[in-house]
């Protein structure tokens, strides 16, 4: 199952945060305010197709996974007070289960790792 983004741009809107963390630092440039210098007026991505890695949410998500990324992207919506059609909701029904039984310590290793080889990619092709 694909992750059922609703395109809001809260996740955009403070890439500032990345700094924190040495492997992403500087893969995202932000304005002032700490949003993506490519986060568009109506909250789209002027960038789209050709967005870094670490902008796209990999394919074949846990259903944990997925539950914990819609927990997340609702957070920030109300954080940034967005209005709730935006919502992201993961059918009670839909998705798979992850075929490995992972503790959630290990998912979110394995989570951790897939993010940083996103970033690592990312860093090459600036360095490119
Ligand atoms: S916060 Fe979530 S729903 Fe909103 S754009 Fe980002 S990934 Fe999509
Ligand atoms: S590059 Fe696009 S998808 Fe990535 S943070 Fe910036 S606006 Fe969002």
């Amino acid at each position: 199952m694909s992750f059922p983004c609703t395109s809001c741009g809260a996740c955009c809107r403070d890439v500032k945060i990345f700094d924190n963390y040495p492997t992403l630092k500087g893969i995202l440039a932000y304005k002032e305010d700490g949003s993506c210098v490519n986060l568009t007026e109506d909250n789209l991505c002027a960038i789209y197709d050709t967005r870094p890695e670490l902008c796209r949410i990999p394919q074949g998500l846990s259903r944990r996974m997925l539950l914990g990324t819609a927990h997340e992207c609702n957070r920030l919506q109300e954080k940034y007070g967005i209005g709730e059609e935006y919502r992201v909701t993961v059918g009670e029904t839909e998705g798979s289960p992850s075929p490995l039984y992972l503790t959630p310590h290990q998912e979110a290793e394995a989570f951790w790792a897939v993010f940083s080889s996103k970033a690592s990619k990312d860093q090459q092709q600036k360095g490119d």
